[in-house]
């Protein structure tokens, strides 16, 4: 298939362009760099830098059998602090997409979405029919979009598919984690391994959980974007599917800190901070309907296997 990628010069996007273009489909990365790096977009894949907005430019130039859409804000406590970037880019930004979509006939439209759209859940493992009450901006706007993309498939034939990410890490084709403001787990955690920090901070060590601290289902990046590549295939006109995607077993924030300890070597101090804003304690998925709608199942499940990929990347 002939594919636009946005964001593909993220973490993930850039990933799942390697994963695609393994599969032979072609793809043209679209991205502003606003956080990506044109280094991490792979050689087979041609790049366009501009914004989302600018995808009909794209589109216009040739036929698409698909969109895959990365391209987003992505940092909870930021969509706390400052909310409209995150309705701007994220449904703003996705709406311009959806426009250009329709507009030039592109069949399939594959999404990012997240675990954040469920809040605190009432049950876990999550399934997708759990009730969907986001506690941040991130989590709102993502499910903003998820509901979008629900009319669109019902009242124009898009064949959407909505991808609900648990937490992402490890490394796949020379391409990890890189965010130039790091805030997540498992790479700050590996920061304190290279020496670039001192310490790691837990943020909240009082959270309803086996040991005070945030529990989380982390999922090898490989596994997460060959789900795409299902995605495209699954995807049905006139239908939006939803599936979540993670390994269904929680590792506490501790848990991951000792699991680092295994795999660096390295003692990584960690000291107690307060709570993250918008943070829910408990967040596993429930992968069933990826496995049946997909055919999909996780290669990479262990933890230790998932934190020495990304750090053998990262290693001094
Ligand atoms: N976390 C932490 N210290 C850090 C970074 C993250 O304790 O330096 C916690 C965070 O509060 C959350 C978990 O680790 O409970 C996973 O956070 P991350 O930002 O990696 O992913 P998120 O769950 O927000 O998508």
């Amino acid at each position: 298939m002939r594919l636009l990628v946005t964001g593909g010069a993220g973490y993930i996007g850039s990933v799942t362009t390697a994963v695609l273009l393994a599969a032979g489909h072609d793809v043209t990365v679209l991205d502003d760099l606003s956080t990506g790096h044109r280094d991490a977009v792979p050689p087979g894949a041609g790049f366009v830098e501009g914004d989302v907005a600018d995808a009909g430019l794209v589109l216009a130039a040739e036929r698409h059998d698909g969109v895959l859409h990365f391209a987003a804000r992505s940092l909870v406590a930021d969509s706390v602090a400052d909310p409209a970037e995150y309705w701007h880019v994220n449904v703003g930004g996705t709406l311009a997409l959806l426009d250009a979509v329709r507009k030039h006939d592109v069949p399939r439209f594959v999404f990012s979405s997240t675990a954040a759209v469920y809040g605190e859940p009432a049950t876990t493992p999550i399934p997708e029919t759990a009730e969907t009450r986001p506690t941040n901006p991130y989590g709102a706007s993502k499910l903003a979009v998820d509901h979008l993309l629900t009319s669109y498939a019902n009242a124009y034939g898009l064949a959407a598919v909505s991808l609900r990410y648990f937490n992402v890490a490890g490394a796949y084709a020379g391409l990890g984690e890189r965010h130039v403001r790091e805030t997540h787990l498992i790479p700050i955690v590996l920061q304190v391994a290279e020496g670039v920090r001192e310490h790691i901070q837990v943020n909240g060590t009082d959270w309803p959980t086996h040991d005070g601290t945030c529990v989380r289902d982390y999922l090898h990046i490989a596994d997460l974007a060959r789900a795409h590549v299902l995605a495209l295939d699954a995807a049905a006109p006139g239908r939006h599917e939803i599936c979540n995607l993670g390994n269904g077993v929680g590792f506490s924030v501790l848990e991951v800190v000792e699991t680092a300890r295994l795999v660096t070597g390295h003692p990584i101090p960690a000291v107690e901070a307060p709570r993250r804003p918008g943070d829910p304690a408990v967040l596993v998925a429930s992968a069933d309907r990826a496995r049946n709608l997909l055919g999909w199942k996780p290669e990479h499940p262990d933890l230790a296997r998932i934190i020495a990929d990304a750090w053998a990347l990262t290693a001094p």
